[in-house]
């Protein structure tokens, strides 16, 4: 099922799932909390692709798991390091899995600038311009703080409108802990003839060491009240899990109450961690995402 027909009927629940870094080994592990999460009936599971392109093959065997549960997969694919003949490959082989939806990335820079990126496919439009004659529904990336490498928000806006234009039929957005980014986000875009569904993906801090990765994975702030009390608590693992689950309840419900199109949760594979939000917000998410 095509994610854009999914949202123009109802809202979404959805999760993000990665590969594991030893396939071989791990895989089992993530299949067993894909079957987990399948019994919380999400719209949708997303399957993230590696920023070196190296686990293109895990990344669409893991799709291919995904629907052979019975959730529809949505597979990352980065532009970035990656050539034509790689994205063919990637393109066809989810094809072959009745992988249907697709969001399209360029993926980090490596640190290391002597490593060829970007060669072929310098934006994530590229990709997606690249992509149109392969019959997927595309989704796009968007950052409620702005992109990191962007001077301004409007700038990163105007490349939020060329993803449209270039067939993006709904964005997901970086986590944010703080829900006034993503409203204004989605008030500004609507300013400039963004009019796809803009999904907020919230990611449930459950461990102080996440925190610390935050600011350098991908910039987005932690207020001051949460990370209070998460230096208060860090060093207890029992009372940061229900920190962090309560924190992510209440940007939740507080975007359900406003009326966002769905909802997207970074969940690290924890399928536990899926599991316990959802048994807080049962009410609420059955209000929410009945059909
Ligand atoms: P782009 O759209 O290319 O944007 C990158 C920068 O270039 C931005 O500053 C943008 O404003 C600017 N820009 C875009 N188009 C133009 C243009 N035509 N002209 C000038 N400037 C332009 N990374 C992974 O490696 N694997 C994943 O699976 C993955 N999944 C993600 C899922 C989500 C929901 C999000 C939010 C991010 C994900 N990322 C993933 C991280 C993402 O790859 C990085 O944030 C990356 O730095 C930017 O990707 P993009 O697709 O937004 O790139």
């Amino acid at each position: 099922m095509r994610i854009d027909e999914i949202l123009q009927r109802k809202r979404t629940l959805s999760f993000e799932v990665f590969p594991p870094k030893k396939s071989a080994t791990e895989t089992e592990p993530l299949c067993r909390a894909i079957d987990a999460l399948a019994e919380l009936a999400p719209d949708f599971i997303s399957v993230t692709y590696g920023a070196s392109g190296s686990n293109a093959r895990d990344s669409a065997s893991i799709a291919g798991y995904v629907k052979s549960v019975g959730v529809e997969p949505l597979a990352h694919i980065t532009g970035g390091p990656s050539t034509p003949a790689d994205i063919d490959r990637m393109a066809e082989n989810l094809r072959a899995k009745g992988v249907e939806n697709v969001l399209a990335l360029r993926g980090d820079r490596p640190q290391d600038a002597t490593i060829a990126y970007c060669k072929h496919f310098l934006h994530a439009t590229d990709l997606m311009n690249y992509l149109s004659e392969y019959d997927f529904t595309l989704g796009a990336a968007c950052y409620p703080e702005g992109h990191p490498e962007c001077d301004t928000l409007y700038d990163d806006l105007v490349s939020l409108w060329r993803k449209q234009e270039s067939g993006a039929r709904f964005l997901i957005t970086q986590m944010f802990f703080d829900n006034s980014y993503y409203y204004r986000l989605v008030n500004e875009a609507r300013k400039i003839g963004v009019t796809v569904p803009i999904i907020p993906a919230i990611m449930p801090l459950i461990s102080a060491k996440n925190i610390k990765n935050i600011k350098s994975m991908c910039g987005s702030t932690i207020p001051l009240e949460f990370r209070n009390m998460i230096e208060i608590y860090a060093s207890d693992p029992v009372v940061m899990r229900e920190i962090g689950l309560n924190y992510a309840a209440y940007q939740i419900i507080d975007l359900i109450a406003k009326g966002a199109p769905g909802i997207h949760l970074y969940i690290m594979n924890r399928a536990d961690t899926a599991t316990a939000l959802y048994g807080r917000l049962e009410n609420v998410f059955h209000e929410f995402f009945r059909n």
